[in-house]
């Protein structure tokens, strides 16, 4: 999980000694603690007895938020075929199916170093990316020429002209109230426009297998959804539903890939660790997003390539099932 963006906004009111849900606005008693503090991350997390968002309890203050962000930023590590890959899995799943003539207006918060974006780009919309990361910002300006900009949505909302699409990937699990967030992009979106939101998945089968040893955690995501806890989110602002569905990583697709399969593995003596991890590379290597693994793209033009191939493969049944890593909304504010 790379970047954040958006906004360290306005924490809840807490209540004293209680909780208030960052979802759904409940408030009441401290609810049981459903993850102890642990090294990866280091507090206790609750879960809100009314939508079932799991929650980082007591909060960060808006101080030690910013000050974790100051200490490690993990943008700059991924590999640049990564990044294609990861950009065309998202362009498929969430963009692909919004394509219209006319250069229809797409903002991404949390644009990071602008893959999605050149993608998004050569494929027909008017490309606006906001992020946290001045550094990323400005590697993504410098290499592909898109209007990004350094910051929160809030800094920059007045001169925002309104979008027809608003994506928001692997944000709302980092921000101190992603309920205000919400809220704020409402205010640049186009009557009848839709906003794309995509966020670890707390149902996940691999949360449910390996616990807290399970790759979606570490202490940079303060608020953990599933499909319920996401749709009352966007609810609460007056969206109405168009999708909901659940994925995997590609990178982590790959069984014998995910850190949690890898610490298992490593304690196989040597030859059996090569053969059982073949296997199941094998195994996870007949489903469609392995095609970015076999031959990654490496610029915009393969990109597109694959974009045309894998949305030509990948039917609603496949990323309509619940237990992927990942969990997805699609929703439309009002016209
Ligand atoms: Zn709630």
């Amino acid at each position: 999980m790379t970047t954040i963006s958006s906004t360290l906004a306005t924490p809840l009111a807490a209540t004293a000694g209680g909780f208030s849900c960052a979802a759904c606005a409940y408030r009441g008693e401290r609810p049981p603690v459903v993850l102890r503090a642990s090294e990866v991350m280091p507090f206790e997390m609750v879960e809100c007895p009314a939508c079932r968002l799991v929650q980082q309890s007591p909060r960060y203050t808006p101080a030690e938020l910013a000050r974790l962000y100051r200490r490690g930023n993990s943008v700059f590590e991924e590999a640049d075929t990564h990044r294609w890959a990861r950009a065309v899995q998202q362009y498929v799943i969430h963009l692909h199916g919004l394509e219209r003539p006319g250069g229809p207006r797409l903002l991404e918060i949390g644009c990071a170093t602008g893959h999605l974006g050149a993608l998004a780009a050569a494929r027909g919309w008017r490309y606006t990316g906001i992020d946290v990361s001045a550094e990323a910002v400005s590697r993504a300006a410098v290499r592909f020429g898109l209007d990004v900009r350094a910051g929160t949505l809030a800094q920059h909302a007045a001169t925002l002209h309104p979008y027809d699409v608003i994506f928001l990937c692997d944000v709302v699990e980092h921000v101190l109230d992603p309920a205000s967030l919400i809220a704020e992009l409402r205010k640049v979106l186009t009557p009848g426009g839709t906003v794309c939101i995509d966020t670890p998945n707390w149902a996940s089968r691999w949360r449910r297998f390996f616990g807290r040893r399970w790759l979606g955690l570490n202490r940079y995501h303060i608020n953990l959804f599933d499909a319920g806890s996401l749709r009352m989110l966007l609810a609460r602002q007056g969206f109405s539903m168009d999708r909901c569905g659940s994925y995997t990583h590609c990178r982590y697709e790959a069984w014998p890939a995910r850190p949690e399969v890898r610490r298992w593995l490593d304690r196989l003596p040597g030859f059996a660790a090569w053969r059982v991890g073949a296997l199941l590379d094998a195994f996870t290597n007949r489903r469609p997003w392995a095609l970015l693994r076999r031959d990654p793209p490496t610029g915009p033009e393969s990109a597109q390539r694959m974009v045309h191939v894998l949305a030509g493969q990948l039917n609603a049944r496949q990323m309509a099932f619940q237990s992927g890593d990942s969990v997805f909304v699609t929703a439309r504010r009002p016209g």
